[in-house]
């Protein structure tokens, strides 16, 4: 068929989304594009609703992927506000939430992930928020006003950068974290205690162990319209605050693929060209599970190089184009002064060497599994991240002493490993 008589529908206008329409059109595809997200903002970018966007040092227009007006005049339809309730493969159809059908020869489902909530009495008074949209931090942005004590539960990356912003601003924030460590999820016991302490030197409390059994107002009551007072955690102790932001991870939107028979997993199951368990049906993103070729894992990422590189895949099978080569995963942190870049991913390491002068940064952590690099995060060193990058490309093996050694310059580690890769 020519492409002219072809429709992708591509489901969820976010990050993932607006660069596969972007990678439809520069690969040359003629057809139509229907781009269909339930928000109301033509796509954005998430990452500065924890940074820049949340201090108020840029505006909602700094956020956008393009300039709105751009995707017109690429041909693609931009359709917001319009939330998809499902997918009839048997006719090629997309139902609408307001009744509209869309037919499809193929469709990307990038639907991202949205926010798990706190399941526990008292998590809808008012003042407890969450962090996933650009309404989310509109709804927020009064809480962090000078003097105003944020609880902040969750010590991952959203919560710390949350935290940092709020000091910032001069709000008085507390982390409040389940687990023994903060970022347990995604780093080492070292990067952990890295962040916890360069948190409460900059005045950020951070209370670990502490599992929340419910959020209380001011009469104790759990009752509609009140406002959020206090934390009770298990052992007993009540934290005080002005307002909660609860930062405990994401779900993948996962159920209208789920919901016609696509294969599911932690998320939409799909292969190296993003296509699910339907040839014609595409998944991209944070609601995407993959295959990884670094290690040799089915994995759901959550990151923007992540969406946009399966974007792009999904758009080079669409057109019928050469697939991208496989890159190695990355993700980056903004928190105070902290510039932190991570390249590959943790897990199978067995050692990991920090390196590392007199001052708190910069300073590097590289993970090896039988002597090959296969992740580090680089705190304020971009020429770490850089070299890392390109050494986890080839599965390279630097020399564990050079590496520690902060007067070797890092891209003479590098030739080395290289040289021997
Ligand atoms: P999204 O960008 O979430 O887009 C999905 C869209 O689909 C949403 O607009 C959603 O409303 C819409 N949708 C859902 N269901 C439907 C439906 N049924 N019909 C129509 N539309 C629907 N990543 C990094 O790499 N670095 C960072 O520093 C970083 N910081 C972050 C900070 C914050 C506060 C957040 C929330 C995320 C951050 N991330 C960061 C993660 C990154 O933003 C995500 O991985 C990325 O946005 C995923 O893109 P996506 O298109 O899959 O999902």
């Amino acid at each position: 068929m020519s492409d002219s008589k072809q429709t992708v529908i591509i489901l969820g206008a976010g990050q993932a989304g607006g660069q596969c329409a972007a990678s439809l059109r520069r690969n040359g595809f003629g057809g139509r594009i229907l781009l269909a997200g339930e928000e109301r903002h033509p796509p954005y970018q998430r990452p500065p609703l924890s940074k820049a966007y949340l201090s108020g040092e840029i505006d909602e227009s700094r956020l956008w992927l393009q300039p709105p007006e751009t995707w017109a005049e690429q041909s693609v339809e931009l359709r917001l506000s319009s939330r998809a309730s499902a997918i009839d493969r048997a006719n090629r159809i997309v139902r609408f939430e307001d009744g509209r059908e869309e037919a499809f020869t193929h469709l990307v489902i990038a639907t991202g992930s949205r926010v798990r909530t706190l399941p526990v009495p008292g998590a809808d008074l008012e003042g407890v928020r969450y962090l996933r949209s650009i309404a989310d931090v509109d709804a927020l942005k009064s809480d962090f006003a000078p003097g105003r004590r944020i609880a902040i539960i969750g010590g991952g990356y959203i919560g710390l950068e949350a935290a940092s912003v709020a000091l910032k601003l001069g709000a008085k924030p507390v982390v409040i974290e389940a687990m023994d460590r903060l970022l347990a999820r995604v780093a080492v016991p070292q990067m952990s205690e890295f962040y916890r302490q360069a948190h409460e030197a900059r005045g950020v409390p951070i209370r670990l162990d502490s599992q929340v059994a419910a959020l209380k107002a001011e009469s104790g009551l759990f009752s509609e319209g009140k406002t959020v007072t206090g934390i009770e955690l298990t052992s007993g102790e009540t934290i005080a605050c002005d307002s909660a932001l609860v930062g405990i991870g994401v779900i993948p939107n996962q159920e209208l693929a789920a919901e016609c028979g696509l294969e599911t997993g932690n998320g939409i199951s799909v292969d190296e060209a993003c296509r699910t368990s339907d040839p014609d049906i595409y998944a991209i993103g944070d609601c995407a599970e993959q295959h990884n070729w670094l290690t040799d894992k089915r994995l759901r990422l959550e990151s923007v190089p992540n969406a946009l590189d399966q974007a792009k895949r999904a758009a080079a099978a669409i057109c019928g184009t050469a697939q991208p080569k496989p890159e190695v995963p990355w993700f980056w942190s903004d928190q105070f002064d902290l510039k932190l870049q991570t390249a590959g991913l943790i897990g199978a390491h067995d050692t990991t060497i920090i390196r590392t002068g007199e001052a708190e940064t910069p300073r590097s952590f590289f993970h090896l599994a039988d002597g090959v690099l296969i992740a580090a995060d680089c705190i304020n060193d971009p020429p770490s991240f850089m070299a890392a990058k390109m050494m986890i490309q080839k599965r390279a093996k630097p020399d564990p002493v050079a590496l520690a050694d902060s007067a070797v310059a890092m891209k003479d580690v590098m030739k080395a490993a290289l040289a021997g890769a």
